[in-house]
């Protein structure tokens, strides 16, 4: 069986408010083994809400419609489903008297528009609303000879998360055929989507049964992995098979096998070999610092370090020697090493990171143009230095650069 998302109301079609509520449902649809093939959003008009509901109808066995049940002149889906359906709206005294007792539980008086959320669809099953006062609704049956679920859900997230857990999944798991979805998802850092998918393409294709896409961010790809199968432990076996092949190409570019983080993983490896780390940063300004910390424990591995902005605090606090900066510039292989050798010595660390480049807009040359990046790893055995021209603006750059070091930091430590 697959489904649809109508996500209801103009204030989605603006830039100020988010349709979060289909990200949910897309998450507890898939979990019961239900795929989501089309979503969409409509503004509060009855004659669209009404064209959208048939072409659900048409295409979709489950059609979950949120928001637009409220009391105002603009809630419209309980009337454009009802159109829809040909199925007419009866009110409810029971639930209109649930609505007045809500009121008068807070001292107030119902204003008469609210009668409208007491609308029910006939032969629709009423889930309260426990949150809120307009109840969800539950249609099943043949539509155009075909058998269809309509389910009416409120807008506002809570109310939807809690009718949702509460009236709908158990209903829903139900009807449906058993399935299980598994998925893995695989993360590589500081390969290009296309270079990554030119050379997995060809295995994960040979797996038609499991769905494979590819998530680019910066300097991170994601590939996800996912099956239906009639027992979580077949999905999952072939889930891991296509992973497991694919990583197999990849390599040790494949950073993460489970969804954890990069920092995470860092984290992981620092505590497996006992080890410490410091940085001095320069272009990243203390973005480095932030995400290694922003993992829970990260006191034990990460020692500290220092924003190295300007040149006089290079030498400060990274001991790197002025000469060499009027030498060879702040940006430079050899700046770069020596912030990470400095920071590491003056923490005691067994690793140090510097990262020194031109992160934009302002501030590039022919010779160091803007997405130039230094990274260094110092550590006992010596210093290693990585150039990197990062492409895109000033926080893409700064996000490349602070990954591709706590790359080297894990390709180190492996
Ligand atoms: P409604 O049920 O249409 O009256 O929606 C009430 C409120 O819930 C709206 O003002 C939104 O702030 C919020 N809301 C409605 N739909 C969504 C959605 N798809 N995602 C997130 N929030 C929503
Ligand atoms: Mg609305």
């Amino acid at each position: 069986m697959n489904a649809e998302i109508i996500a209801v109301g103009s204030e989605l079609l603006t830039p100020f408010r988010t349709d979060t509520n289909s990200l949910y449902l897309t998450e507890e649809l898939n979990q019961l083994g239900v795929e989501v093939i089309f979503k969409s959003v409509v503004g509060d008009d009855f004659a669209r809400l009404v064209a959208a509901s048939q072409h659900a109808l048409f295409r979709s066995d489950i059609i979950v419609f949120s928001g637009g049940l409220g009391p105002t002149e603009d809630d419209l889906t309980r009337e454009a489903v009802s159109e829809a359906l040909g199925a007419p709206l009866h009110r409810d005294e029971e639930i209109l008297a649930a609505i007045e007792r809500r009121f008068a539980a807070r001292g107030w008086k119902m204003s008469p528009n609210n009668a409208k959320q007491a609308e029910v669809l006939e032969g629709a099953v009423v889930l309260p609303n426990p949150n809120g006062t307009a109840p969800g609704q539950w249609l099943s049956g043949k539509f155009d000879g075909r058998e269809r679920i309509v389910i009416l859900l409120p807008g506002p997230p809570h109310e939807l998360k809690a009718l949702f857990e509460e009236a709908c999944r158990e209903r829903l798991r139900a009807k449906l055929p058993t399935a299980f979805l598994a998925t893995r998802v695989l993360k590589v850092a500081m390969l290009g989507e296309s270079q990554v998918d030119a050379r997995v393409a060809p295995i994960y294709k040979r797996f038609n049964d499991v769905q494979t896409t590819i998530l680019a961010g910066a300097g991170e790809i994601q590939l996800h992995f996912k099956s239906r199968a009639e027992t979580l432990q077949a999905a999952q076996t072939r889930v891991d098979e296509a992973a497991d092949a694919v990583e197999e190409e990849l390599d040790d570019a494949v950073y993460s096998r489970e969804g954890q983080s990069l920092e995470q993983i860092v984290g992981y490896w620092l505590q497996m070999r006992n080890a410490t780390l410091a940085v001095a940063e320069s272009c990243t300004g203390g973005l480095l610092g932030e995400r290694i910390t922003s993992v829970g424990g990260s006191s034990r591995y990460f020692a500290g370090g220092a924003i190295v902005y300007a040149n006089a605090v290079k030498s400060e606090l990274a001991g790197v020697p002025g000469e060499m900066i009027e030498r060879h510039g702040a940006v430079s292989r050899e700046v770069a090493a020596a912030l990470a050798e400095g920071i590491r010595y003056r923490c005691e660390s067994t690793l140090g990171i510097g990262i020194t480049g031109v992160a934009g807009p302002g501030g590039g040359t022919p010779n160091k143009p803007v997405g130039l990046v230094f990274h260094a790893l110092a550590s006992a055995g010596g210093t290693e230095v990585i150039e990197r021209n990062f492409p895109g603006d000033r926080k893409r750059i700064r996000w490349f650069a602070t990954t591709l070091a706590l790359d080297m930091v894990r390709r180190k430590l492996m």
